[in-house]
C-alpha cells in the first residue's frame, strides 16, 4: 500500500493497464485528425491512466468517502462558518437556465440571471446598510482587494496621493495585510487591547495624513463585538481615511447591525460563509463588496443595470470611466450567487435575524459549557465563535492544542481552527454555527472533556493521535517547505508523465 495509509489505496496511475478504457467516441469523423492544423497535433502519447469506468467511479467515490464534511458531521471550524447548506439551494443552482447559460449570452437571453444578480445586490446592500454592491469578486480575499483598490482610486481621484498606509489590528485574518500589500500599501499592525478589542489609543496614534484606510473585522476574529466602533469610525473619518469592514463574520450580526449605517465605507461579504454554500478545500465562493456613497463610482464594471422598462443589462465597456475595471471574468461565481439568493429568499428578513441570534446562542452555550475544561481567555459575551486555549493544559500535562485537535478526529469531530488568532497562545477558535442541535453541541463538549481527562491519564495516546484516520500526523514543516504535489515515479507498464 502507499505510504499515505492503507485506506487510501493505489492511485489511478498505479491502477492503469494499457488498453483499458472507459469511453468511446461514437462515429468519429474519419478525417477528424486531418481537420486539425498539423502544428496543433500531439506528437507524443497522452500518458493518462488507462482504467475502466467502474474502476474510475469507485476510485473517486471511495476518495470522497474519506472526506469530512458538514454533511457527515460537526465542523466547528472558527472563522470559516461551516454551516448547513440547504439542499434546495443545490436544486436552484442546477436549474438549466442558470447553470447552462453561456457566459457570452446577450443580455436579452440572460434576463433571468441578470434579474437574480440585481436582486441579490439589492438584498446584500440592504443587509449591509450599503449603497450598492458588486458581486464580481470570487472570494472574501478578492473582495478585500477590490475594496482597497476602490479606496486607492478614491484618494487618487481627490489628488490625495500621500496616503500610503493601511492600519490593521493584530488579530486580523492574514488576508487583510496581504490585501493592503497587494494594493501597494504599507500595513501598519495595531495591537489589541487586553479585553480583545481594538486599542483605541494605539489606533489614534497611528492614524494620520498617511492613512488610506483602516481594516476592521467586526465581530473580530476573537469572536468579540467591537464596542468602540463609533469612536473608531469617527477618528478614521476625521483623519481623512476610509473604513473597511471585513464582513466575514456577518453570520453573527445580520439583521441586527448594519455596518454601512454605522459608518463603514466599504465591506466584503463571504456569501459562502454567511449565506450557505458548501465550501472548504479552497472553494468555490464569492466575496461581494458593498460600498457607501464615496466609493459608488469606483465599483468594478460591468454593473448590472435596470432599465426604465424593468429589463436588465450589463454596463457596456467604458460606460463608467471612474470604475476600477473588472476584477473577475463574467459575472463572478454565479452558481454560488444563486445559492446565496435562494438562501436569502428562503429565510426572509426575520429568518436571517433568527440565524444570527441562534449562531450567537450556540457559541455562548458552548463557551459556557467548556469553562473549566479549557481556558476561556475572553469570557465576556461572545458572538458566533469564541477563543479557547489549551495553555493551562499544556503547562500541566505537556499536551498542546495540536494534540487535542488531532484526538478530536478519533471522536468523530472535525477539529476547530487552531493557533489562530495568532494573539492567543495555544488557541482554538470554535464556531458551532446556528444549524447544530444541542445534542451535537453536548457531544462535542463530552469529547473535549474526555480528551482533557486522557491528557492526564494517557498522554501518549494524544501525542500519537489520530488513530482512526487514513493518514496520521503529517510532517507539516516538510509539506510547507518542500511541497511535493505531483505523483511522479511511474514504474512497470507506464512511462513517466512528461513535465
Ligand atoms: C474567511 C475570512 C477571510 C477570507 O475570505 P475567503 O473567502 O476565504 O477568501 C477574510 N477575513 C476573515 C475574518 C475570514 O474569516
Amino acid at each position: 500500500m502507499t505510504a499515505a495509509g492503507d485506506r487510501l489505496g493505489p492511485t489511478l496511475f498505479e491502477r492503469s493497464r494499457p488498453g483499458r478504457g472507459g469511453g468511446r467516441i461514437p462515429h468519429p469523423p474519419k478525417d477528424a485528425l486531418a481537420r486539425i492544423p498539423p502544428d496543433q497535433l500531439r506528437t507524443d502519447g497522452l500518458h493518462l491512466p488507462e482504467v475502466a469506468e467502474p474502476e474510475l467511479t469507485r476510485h473517486y467515490v471511495n476518495l470522497s468517502q474519506l472526506n469530512y464534511a458538514v454533511d457527515t458531521g460537526f465542523y466547528p471550524l472558527g472563522s470559516c462558518t461551516m454551516k448547513w447548506n440547504p439542499k434546495v439551494n443545490e436544486w436552484a443552482a442546477r436549474l438549466a437556465g442558470f447553470a447552462s447559460l453561456h457566459p457570452f449570452a446577450p443580455d436579452e437571453l440572460a434576463q433571468g440571471t441578470l434579474a437574480l444578480l440585481w436582486e441579490l445586490e439589492e438584498a446584500l446592500a440592504e443587509i449591509g446598510g450599503m449603497r450598492a454592491v458588486t458581486l464580481q469578486p470570487a472570494a472574501g480575499a478578492q473582495g478585500e482587494l477590490t475594496g482597497i483598490l476602490m479606496v486607492r482610486a478614491y484618494h487618487r481621484s481627490r489628488g490625495d496621493t500621500e496616503r500610503t498606509e493601511v492600519l490593521v489590528p493584530d488579530s486580523a485574518h492574514g488576508t487583510n495585510p496581504a490585501t493592503a500589500s497587494m494594493a501597494g500599501f504599507k500595513t501598519v499592525s495595531i495591537r489589541s487591547a487586553p479585553d480583545g478589542g481594538v486599542d483605541l489609543a494605539a489606533f489614534r496614534a497611528a492614524l494620520g495624513p498617511r492613512t488610506a484606510a483602516v481594516m476592521i473585522t467586526n465581530p473580530s476574529t476573537l469572536g468579540l463585538f467591537e464596542s468602540r466602533i463609533g469612536e473608531l469610525l469617527e477618528a478614521v473619518h476625521s483623519a481623512g481615511a476610509l473604513a473597511y469592514m471585513d464582513g466575514a463574520n456577518l453570520n453573527a450580526i445580520m439583521g441586527r447591525f448594519k455596518p454601512g449605517e454605522a459608518g463603514f465605507d466599504v465591506m466584503h461579504i463571504n456569501v459562502h460563509k454567511t449565506f450557505s454554500t458548501p465550501h472548504g478545500g479552497g472553494g468555490p465562493g464569492a466575496g461581494p463588496v458593498g460600498v457607501g456613497e464615496k466609493l459608488l463610482s469606483f465599483l468594478p464594471s460591468p454593473r448590472v443595470l435596470r432599465e426604465a422598462d424593468g429589463s436588465f443589462r450589463l454596463e457596456r465597456p467604458g460606460e463608467r470611466p471612474t470604475s476600477i475595471g473588472r476584477v473577475r471574468s463574467f459575472a463572478g461565481n454565479t452558481g454560488v450567487l444563486v445559492r446565496a439568493y435562494a438562501y436569502i429568499r428562503a429565510q426572509g428578513a426575520a429568518g436571517l435575524r433568527e440565524v444570527s441570534g441562534d449562531a450567537v446562542l450556540a457559541a455562548n452555550y458552548l463557551m459556557a459549557r467548556l469553562a473549566g475544561v479549557l481556558d476561556i481567555p475572553f469570557s465576556r459575551h461572545c458572538m458566533h465563535e469564541f477563543v479557547a486555549s489549551a495553555a493551562t493544559l499544556k503547562a500541566e500535562t505537556g499536551i498542546k492544542t495540536l494534540d487535542v485537535a488531532k484526538r478530536l478526529i478519533d471522536y468523530g469531530f472535525h477539529p476547530p481552527t487552531i493557533y489562530f488568532p495568532l494573539t492567543v497562545e495555544e488557541a482554538l477558535l470554535i464556531e458551532p454555527t446556528e444549524s447544530e442541535s444541542i445534542e451535537v453541541l453536548d457531544a462535542f463538549v463530552a469529547a473535549l472533556r474526555a480528551i482533557v481527562a486522557e491528557a492526564r491519564t494517557d498522554p501518549d495516546l494524544l501525542h500519537s493521535a489520530p488513530h482512526s484516520s487514513p493518514v496520521r500526523r503529517l510532517d507539516e514543516t516538510t509539506a510547507a517547505r518542500q511541497p511535493n504535489l505531483r505523483w511522479k515515479a511511474m514504474t512497470g507498464s507506464q512511462r513517466p508523465c512528461p513535465d
